[in-house]
């Protein structure tokens, strides 16, 4: 993307976040030559991107997958599939909504922590410790920090 300011053709997204009516995607970017930000409305990527894997091997965004660890955390828990499904779909969309072509899985991951920390906090420990045992350890204890924090400037 080029820079309206100085016409350098090198920017980054510092922010990126869907339209209200979900079809466009918002960017606020920033010149890395002149530091100047501006914004932009670019159509909404509607196909999930692609998943990173630890190893840097590239998957297909699987919903199967996302549900099944999802349903697996939640089990005997009194979450009903009709607010799983909307979590899901609130997942879906924040995913979407970075813009990116490629997520590694651990953001993945870390979008399923949130949304699990809010609806049922058994599903949350269960889903964070499977999570741990495929995960790169270092990652996953940045993730928690990250959250704990988060969890204290929210009370
Ligand atoms: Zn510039």
């Amino acid at each position: 993307m080029k820079c309206p300011y100085c016409g350098v053709d090198d920017t980054k997204v510092i922010d990126s976040r869907l339209a209200t009516d979900g079809s466009q995607v918002r960017r606020r970017r920033e010149c890395v030559e002149c530091a100047e930000r501006f914004t932009t409305f670019e159509t909404a990527e509607l196909t999930l991107p692609r998943v990173i894997k630890s190893d840097q091997s590239r998957e297909p965004f699987s919903e199967v997958k996302l549900r099944h660890g999802m349903e697996m955390a939640l089990e005997k828990r009194a979450v009903s599939t009709e607010k799983l499904d909307q979590v899901i779909q609130s997942i879906l969309h924040k995913i979407r909504a970075t813009g990116e072509r490629e997520i590694p899985s651990h953001e993945v991951g870390e979008f399923v922590m949130k949304a699990l920390r809010d609806l049922d906090q058994v599903a949350y420990v269960r889903f964070a410790s499977i999570y741990r045992s495929f995960e790169d350890v270092n990652a996953f204890r940045e993730v928690i920090k990250r959250l704990e924090r988060e969890a204290k400037t929210n009370e």
